[in-house]
């Protein structure tokens, strides 16, 4: 660092890297804030049903994706505090308070008369594996009313693989009570899958890094087409990520996976749009 000299010495490097740290804890400071004052919000994105009839799309479920609603900085995206979070451990109460907030969201959100919505939420390896986890979601679902059914718990392949061993035998348990589990980006781990034979898994989600790939590339195609035809061998579900062109979404179906989810159809919304997306009919009102 400034390690050339140069006419301005440290001094011209030094403050720049003093506040980039004072920063952070300042972001970090103001994340504890926002978890008591309650800041953090949910948005949620539809996972849309792949049918082969060209009918209208179909909404399957929900993912649950947090944001920041900064009072100086905005709607603050979770890249830019979700491994901040990750590495000062709040995200154990964070992802509490999401667990609990998306659960409530889907009873709120389920209609009467309509197929039962899944809620899918992200969590992270740390959570999983704090002590009480599997309580805490038994919590979760009772205090909510939802059933384990409707709930899907997302794990990116990467923490998986950090921690096979630990991760294996608490996936059996929540599974053993109803609850899906997913495999989230699922492709980017550069692993061996001989993990999908010991991990209690239901969904894969194809990484988007995939899905970009489908049209006018073969290659990409091939790639595409294998992992959703192992998925189907499998008994796993497919979910298709980051879907953004029709022609994606027409590919992707006929090649048999089972749900997408993109902004073809819709970014992360807040609740009372997600609840506009399944209204029975445009202009009827839904009470959120
Ligand atoms: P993810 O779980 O893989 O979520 C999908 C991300 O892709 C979301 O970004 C979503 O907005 C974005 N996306 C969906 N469709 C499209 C599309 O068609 N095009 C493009 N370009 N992007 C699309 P988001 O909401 O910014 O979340 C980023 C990541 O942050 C998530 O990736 C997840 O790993 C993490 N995250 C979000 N919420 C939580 C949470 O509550 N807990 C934890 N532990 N992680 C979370
Ligand atoms: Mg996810
Ligand atoms: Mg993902
Ligand atoms: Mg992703």
């Amino acid at each position: 660092l400034a390690k050339d000299g140069g006419k301005h010495g440290t001094a011209v490097y030094e403050p720049c890297l003093h506040s980039a740290a004072l920063e952070r804890l300042q972001l970090r400071a103001d994340l504890e804030r926002a978890l008591v004052e309650g800041e953090l919000v949910l948005h949620f994105q539809p996972t849309i049903t792949l049918a082969d009839d060209g009918a209208v799309p179909t909404v399957h479920g929900f993912e649950a994706l947090v944001r920041w609603q900064h009072p100086e900085r905005g709607l603050v995206p979770p890249v830019h505090f979700v491994p901040l979070a990750e590495e000062s451990g709040l995200i154990v109460p964070m992802g509490t308070w999401v667990l609990q907030e998306a659960c409530r969201a889907a009873v709120t959100l389920q209609l009467p008369g309509r197929p039962p919505i899944a809620m899918s939420v992200n969590v992270a390896v740390a959570q999983l594996t704090a002590p009480g986890f599997v309580q805490l979601v038994a919590d979760a679902l009772a205090d909510s009313g939802l059933a384990p059914q409707q709930l899907v718990l997302e794990i990116t392949e990467t923490s998986l693989l950090a921690g096979a061993d630990v991760v294996a035998p608490l996936l059996g348990q929540l599974r053993a009570t109803g609850i899906r589990i997913a495999i989230d980006d699922f492709g980017t781990g550069y692993s061996s899958l001989s993990y999908l034979r010991d991990l209690p898994v239901d969904v894969l989600k194809v990484d988007k890094s995939f899905v970009d790939h489908v049209v006018g590339d073969e290659q990409g195609a091939s790639l595409a087409e294998a992992i959703i035809a192992m998925g189907q061998s499998l008994h796993l579900t497919t979910v298709a990520e980051g879907v953004e062109g029709p022609e994606q979404a027409a590919w992707l179906t006929a090649a048999g996976a089972t749900y997408g989810q993109g902004y073809l159809w819709s970014k992360p919304v807040p609740l009372v749009e997600a609840a506009a997306l399944l209204a029975p009919a445009p202009g009827v009102a839904v009470q959120v």
